[in-house]
């Protein structure tokens, strides 16, 4: 569809049909095609908006939600905001039980897109009834009419992915993608796409991006849960501290570890040399691509798709903040990309 040519009855009519990019500066020096999916072209600027579409309409296709019904989820980040803004379209109320920890731009912007927040103590134990799981739960309990979305153990997350983002990858590569490189949270994104794509050509090779801090790469290898995998670090929305079961590890190939610094810096220089303005975890899966290059993952006629799943005005207060950087001790780094201020 033209779009420009095109009148939308309303914003829900945008989501998907996202573009497939060249990386031409970034890739130069790396063996094979670089492509990237650009889901900050979504009207809510990250990949999301597919879910949170895809999940209140199954719901509504079963007769679960009727206008004037509440949708519950535990997010501050890019879910909440999608499901906010479909909440808003289809005239439902929007709950969120968001930490302690999340900044006050963030609950902030979920406000101004219609969304009632309950703000929950961050330092408190899963089970505790203080706790946002334990509050989206009762609320979801007590409130008739309610539906919870629960992103990390809803399999509508995958199937959002399968019935459009793979599809859509397919087509834009005319069926010659390689490889996918693809940032792991719920996993909903890398296994609907997966699960795509390997339904076309078994040949696929699909990469999953974890964090150091995050228990998903070693689950994938032993299929054990082992604990001390898990620390602090600081990017958002990829890698997890529990086994969502919105991700089927059996089709992911391998996953690759990127660490806090280099991210950060690899978001910075997408920014810097493509133009694309993108958050924290699309600097995450370019570092993945940086590695495995290293690793000599890609040969020169490799048709590579990496995600980038959200818009940078998400980090203006973190990777897109020298003083931010400044504090982590980030620019120390050789790979910092740092664009001087002239004061006149
Ligand atoms: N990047 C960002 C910024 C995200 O918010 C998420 C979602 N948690 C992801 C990547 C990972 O996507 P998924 O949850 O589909 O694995």
């Amino acid at each position: 569809m033209d779009k420009a040519k095109h009148v939308f009855d309303n914003v829900l009519q945008l989501i998907g049909s996202t573009p497939l990019i060249k990386l031409n500066r970034m890739a130069a020096d790396i063996k094979g095609e670089f492509y990237a999916k650009v889901e900050a072209f979504n009207p809510g600027h990250s990949s999301k908006d597919r879910i949170a579409l895809h999940i209140i309409e199954e719901a509504e296709r079963q007769g679960i939600l009727t206008p004037g019904d509440t949708i519950i989820e535990t997010t501050s980040g890019n879910t909440g905001f999608s499901i906010a803004m479909v909440s808003i379209i289809k005239g439902y109320e929007c709950i969120l039980a968001v930490s302690s920890k999340s900044s006050a731009d963030k609950i902030d912007m979920l406000k101004s897109m219609g969304a009632k927040v309950y703000v929950c103590p961050a330092h408190v134990n899963a089970d505790d009834p203080r706790s946002y799981y334990q509050v989206a739960k009762r609320l979801h309990e007590e409130i008739k009419g309610s539906i919870y979305i629960n992103q990390y153990f809803n399999q509508l997350n995958i199937d959002a992915h399968y019935n459009s983002t793979g599809p859509e990858i397919w087509e834009q590569t005319e069926g010659k993608i390689t490889h996918l490189v693809a940032c792991s949270g719920t996993g909903g994104t890398i296994s609907g796409i997966a699960k795509y794509l390997k339904e076309q050509n078994p040949d696929v090779k699909v990469i999953g991006v974890d964090a150091y801090g995050s228990v998903l790469k070693k689950y994938h290898e032993t299929r054990e849960f082992d604990d001390k995998e898990i620390y602090p670090y600081r990017i958002e929305g990829l890698g997890k501290n529990l086994i969502p079961t919105a991700t089927d590890f059996d089709l992911i190939d391998k996953f690759i570890k990127v660490t806090d610094e280099e991210s950060a810096h690899c978001a910075r220089e997408i920014s810097n040399t493509e133009g694309l303005f993108v958050g924290y975890t699309s600097g995450a899966a370019m570092q993945a691509v940086k590695q495995l290059s290293e690793e000599g993952e890609f040969n020169k006629t490799d048709k590579v798709v990496v995600v980038f799943p959200d818009h940078g005005s998400r980090y203006m207060s973190k990777v897109y903040s020298d003083k931010w950087m400044e504090d982590q001790g980030f620019f120390d780094s050789k790979n910092e990309v740092h664009t001087p201020i002239e004061y006149i």
